[in-house]
């Protein structure tokens, strides 16, 4: 098969079922600590014979962004998702972007199956799915997308695959819940077996990550998890590149509280009340386990030029890692610039950024806050079981995963 194209990269056809997965908020350290706890020997022999490096991540280092990044191989400023929503002033809406007519740029898994191959996605969440599978033709049968939240509905014509609980023999987990991840490489196993996809990519969620930190028995045990599934993969003859989509920090204080900087009141405080208009794109349907706080946020001011030093007061805020105008943020990382605020702020490795503290439900957090964002979550891991056989680009992404797995490894 000739070599498949999409958003002006090359891919070539991969001559062995080729797996890539991102392993939602995999900060480096915890595949480490597994290694170290004696639970991850498929990890361990993948670094130690494979490949084992660091890329970067996209920034805002959150989940959608840079799980649309690695499925088109490009930044925001390509496929158009900068975040879980965005502010949009000529409506005065806030536009939640899980929707596939705000991608700008197709899949490779897409260009893979209009070229003739054979591929899948299994995802964790459903707000993922419609996005990495957009337009997939399940009439061909050389298709099959689902997540493992609603695996139970799946069915040929909306997903290429019906019968998936009987097929990954579980039940449907739970959402908030390391099951949600497990059933995703489960079913990868089981694709991998009896669809035999020539492309497939596997993206799990960061429940356990935004809970533990690395080495503690619970993320551990979750990548021991993984590493079983990985194992079968290999032995199933796969070529398995697994990156991440950002890292994972704790961002509380000493005593457990959330260590917030609060943006909306401070802009209140210094534009008058409700003047500017802070977008903290983390925010989803599924906040519990962060509270929508996390490290990198847009603001909307009417007129940036007529308050001067306003960058000045942001960038003298203990905690602000960084605090600059749109065009600066847009060149910088990529960004599309219709779906940015006017100003961008990122915060430093153990800090949030809030909007103010009644619009933050904190309830469903049971452990002090974990969360990502911003620079210091950007470094994730990338591990392959071959070899690189040509040069990896420099610098590398995590976007570059696809190829990497299907250019550059023996
Ligand atoms: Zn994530």
């Amino acid at each position: 098969m000739a070599d498949v194209t999409c958003n002006g990269r090359s891919y070539r056809f991969p001559k062995r079922p080729t797996v890539v997965i991102c392993l939602d908020g995999s900060e480096p350290g915890y595949i480490e600590a597994a290694i170290e706890a004696g639970v991850a020997p498929t990890f361990a022999r993948f670094m130690r014979e494979g490949l084992h490096t660091h890329a970067d991540s996209v920034i805002p280092s959150f989940t959608n962004p840079n799980n649309l990044s690695i499925i088109t191989g490009r930044p925001p400023a390509v496929h158009g998702i900068a975040g879980n929503f965005f502010y949009d002033p000529a409506t005065h809406t806030e536009v939640m972007m899980n929707d596939p007519k705000f991608m700008r740029a197709p899949t490779i898994l897409a260009a893979f199956h209009d070229a003739g191959g054979k591929v899948a996605m299994v995802t964790a969440k459903d707000k993922l799915r419609l996005l990495l599978s957009n337009k997939l033709n399940y009439a061909t049968g050389r298709a099959i997308a689902f997540s493992s939240e609603r695996a139970d509905q799946a069915t040929r014509a909306a997903n290429g695959i019906d019968g998936v609980l009987e097929l990954v023999g579980k039940p449907v987990p739970e959402v908030y819940s390391a099951d949600l991840s497990e059933f995703v490489f489960a079913a990868g196993v089981k694709l991998a077996e009896r669809f035999r996809p020539d492309l497939m990519y596997l993206s799990t969620t960061d429940y356990i990550q935004h809970k533990v930190g690395p080495g503690t028995a619970i993320a551990n045990s979750f990548y021991g998890m993984i590493d079983g599934y990985l194992a079968a993969l290999d032995r199933l003859g796969c070529t398995i590149v697994a990156t991440a989509d950002h890292g994972m920090n704790d961002k509380h204080t000493a005593d457990g509280a959330p260590d917030v900087i609060y943006l909306q009141t401070l802009f209140d405080e210094w534009l008058g009340k409700d003047v500017a208009r802070v977008i903290l794109p983390i925010t989803d349907p599924y906040v519990a386990h962060h509270g929508a706080l996390g490290g990198f946020a847009t603001v909307h001011v009417p007129d940036v030029a007529a308050v001067p030093g306003l960058l000045d007061r942001l960038w003298n805020i203990d905690g602000i890692e960084m605090a600059c105008a749109k065009d600066i943020a847009c060149q910088q990382f990529s960004l599309p610039p219709d779906r940015i605020g006017d100003i961008v702020v990122i915060s430093e490795r153990n800090k949030a950024l809030g909007t103010s503290p009644e619009r933050h439900d904190l309830s469903g957090l049971d452990e002090p806050l974990r969360s990502h964002g911003g620079l210091s979550e950007q470094r994730v891991p990338m591990i392959a079981n071959r070899r690189v056989a040509t040069p990896l680009p420099v610098p590398l992404r995590n976007f570059d995963v696809f190829e990497v797995a299907l250019n550059r490894l023996e």
